[in-house]
């Protein structure tokens, strides 16, 4: 998402959380943590990953039995981690490389040194994402944000005016009022206050009784629409609104999700996803790595040693090029090369646009109205170029000034951010000189890795004039745009205004007991079917509504006294709104 972290001003004082457990941090104060629960659907997915008793169990006789898994991003392997562990046999397809959108670039000529292309920071209200992440024993610190406690200096640029800032507190009152101007906004229009309360207090009858109340009247609101409509924005005035949009109020710029449902806003706010962000040491997809090697012990079938690795011989089947049905019912998964495989059930992880676009998947498998979700689901553009200098120069203290020679910086010239990775003071480091979304990563699109960083350098000379970054930088640039990369055509859903709809349809169908045989025993899953796309969590707590629906459409159960996702979806599921 376009972030804004430290969303709520008091929130700016939280700890860093350097060399805590993740799993633990998120509640300062001694109150209850916010965490990612979702107002659609606020099951408590960190709750049932904890129970002893597990996620359920198939049939014995189904031991071994084979489940194709589309995709190893996080989502797919999450979900064949936990099909395995029940007894099943996973066999995961990928089109490219086992992370998805969790892809780490490394630089040649420094090995370990890093660039998270897709998913770079993790906040810690998403219990399930740390779950794996505690699980598998990997490393985080927290990420350097603008403003954030690990982030020495900040520097806002907005219309050739320079402020330096090393606590929200620098900033001239004009920042101060809009981040006042928004609080009042999402608390008059939105109930944000006591919404985060119910969700600290896990009361998920008020969570629903507040967001379905809101749904109708919000839906077709878009997040521009939601804040002009504001009283308080409304008083404050349009140059608060477009600062508010460029530069949030110094924690970054919120414009190109203007367009956008209001409701995808509030599901990010509420569960404090903006906020508290840890990054992984030696890069993301270190997570989805793990996951494929990681031998659980005590599994219900395979002996302790097994992982998703030894299962597949080191390495994914290929891209799957078509899906349809059996004559005997089975799902026919068919590989670019051509390999065809049968299969009593088949979860799909990639951008469901895919599923039209480059899978053959027989129209009859899903609904009309399943389709037309697939169909208009909408997903941002964004791009990210990094490049790796000798070292943290910018720490360097300008003797002009004092300060340090470069910040953390946000701007309303064409990089809008730029985030400094510093890996230690005799290594390398990494600048990501600008990171886009939307209309400002199509600017990008057009141009190479070599062209991007020299706008991106003249951009940055205007903000430091005396600051030569380029005589600091080694090896080749890295640089994403996800919207051309064909195995995902996008970087991640976001909905526009009445799409909740879709949302509801693309999220639900994993319970599958009022569809027609015919359309039973394939499930989708992965960012885009959750309500937090964007965020690794929805990639997870998806996977595991897959995993529900595969064990139950096997005919196995969930564990007694851990009632799954698909038992409780009547009760705390999204409502329909026809
Ligand atoms: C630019 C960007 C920034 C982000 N920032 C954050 C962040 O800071 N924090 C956060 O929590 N989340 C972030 N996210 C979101 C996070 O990366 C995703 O939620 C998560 O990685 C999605 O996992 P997934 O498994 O659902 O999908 P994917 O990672 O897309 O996995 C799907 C897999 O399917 C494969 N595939 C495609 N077609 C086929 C085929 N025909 N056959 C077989 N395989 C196929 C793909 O190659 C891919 O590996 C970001 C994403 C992007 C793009």
């Amino acid at each position: 998402m376009t972030i804004a972290t430290e969303l709520i001003p008091d929130q700016a004082s939280q700890p860093a959380f350097e060399g805590q457990p993740a799993f633990e941090a998120g509640h300062p104060d001694g109150r209850a943590p916010i965490t990612m629960l979702n107002p659609d659907f606020p099951f408590s997915y960190d709750h049932y990953l904890a129970h002893p008793a597990g996620l359920g169990q198939v049939p014995p006789e189904l031991y071994g039995a084979e489940v194709a898994v589309v995709g190893a991003g996080l989502s797919g392997l999450v979900t064949a981690y936990e099909l395995m562990k029940l007894g099943l046999r996973p066999v995961v397809y990928e089109a490219e490389q086992i992370g998805g959108r969790l892809r780490t670039a490394g630089f040649p000529s420094a090995p370990g040194v890093v660039a998270d292309l897709g998913g770079m920071r993790f906040p810690v209200s998403g219990k399930a994402f740390y779950h794996y992440v505690d699980l598998l024993g990997l490393e985080t610190k927290a990420f350097p944000n603008p403003l954030a406690p690990a982030t020495s200096s900040t520097v806002i640029e907005l219309a050739g005016e320079k402020h330096f800032a090393e606590t929200p507190a620098d900033l001239p009152a004009f920042f101060h009022e809009v981040a006042d101007a928004w609080k009042a906004a999402v608390n008059d229009g939105a109930k944000f206050s006591e919404m985060q309360e119910a969700i600290r207090a896990r009361d998920t009858a008020r969570i629903k009784e507040l967001w379905n109340g809101l749904l109708p009247l919000l839906d077709e609101q878009t997040f521009y629409g939601f804040i002009a409509a504001s009283e308080a924005f409304k008083q404050a005035g349009f140059a608060h609104r477009e600062a508010f949009g460029q530069v949030g109020f110094g924690t970054g710029g919120w414009d190109t999700d203007f367009p956008n449902s209001i409701l995808e806003i509030l599901r990010v706010v509420y569960t404090d996803a903006d906020d508290q962000h840890r990054l992984i040491e030696g890069g993301a997809q270190r997570l989805p790595e793990a996951l494929w090697n990681h031998a659980p012990s005590g599994m219900a079938y395979w002996p302790d040693g097994t992982s998703l690795a030894s299962l597949h011989s080191g390495s994914p089947r290929g891209a799957v090029d078509r899906i349809a049905r059996a004559e005997n019912g089975d799902l026919l998964v068919r590989e670019r090369w051509g390999r065809e495989t049968a299969f009593p059930a088949v979860v799909t992880t990639c951008q469901s646009w895919l599923l039209s676009t480059r899978i053959h998947t027989e129209e009859s498998l899903f609904p009309a109205e399943l389709w037309t979700a697939i169909e208009r689901s909408h997903y941002m553009q964004s791009s990210k170029t990094f490049v790796m200098v000798d070292r943290p120069f910018w720490k360097d203290i300008d003797p002009a000034t004092g300060r340090e020679k470069m910040s953390m910086t946000l701007t309303d010239r064409l990089n809008r951010a730029t985030y400094l990775l510093d890996n230690g003071p005799d290594k390398p480091a990494v600048i990501l000189l600008s990171y886009t979304w939307n209309d400002d990563a199509l600017k990008w699109l057009a141009l190479d890795a070599h062209e991007r960083v020299d706008l991106m350098l003249h951009s940055l000379k205007q903000i430091y004039p005396d600051v030569d970054i380029a005589s600091h930088i080694v090896g080749q640039p890295i640089t994403v745009s996800w919207e051309a990369d064909p195995n995902f055509m996008g970087a991640f859903k976001a909905n526009l205004p009445g799409h909740y709809r879709y949302q509801q349809r693309l999220f639900s169908h994993f319970k599958q007991d009022e569809l027609p045989e015919s359309q039973r025993g394939i499930f989708l899953a992965g960012d885009d079917v959750s309500f937090t796309a964007g965020w690794a969590e929805g990639a997870i707590t998806t996977g595991l509504n897959a995993v529900w629906g595969v064990v139950n459409h096997l005919g196995g159960s969930s564990a007694p006294g851990n009632p799954g996702p698909g038992e409780l979806l009547d009760e705390l599921g999204p409502i329909s709104l026809d």
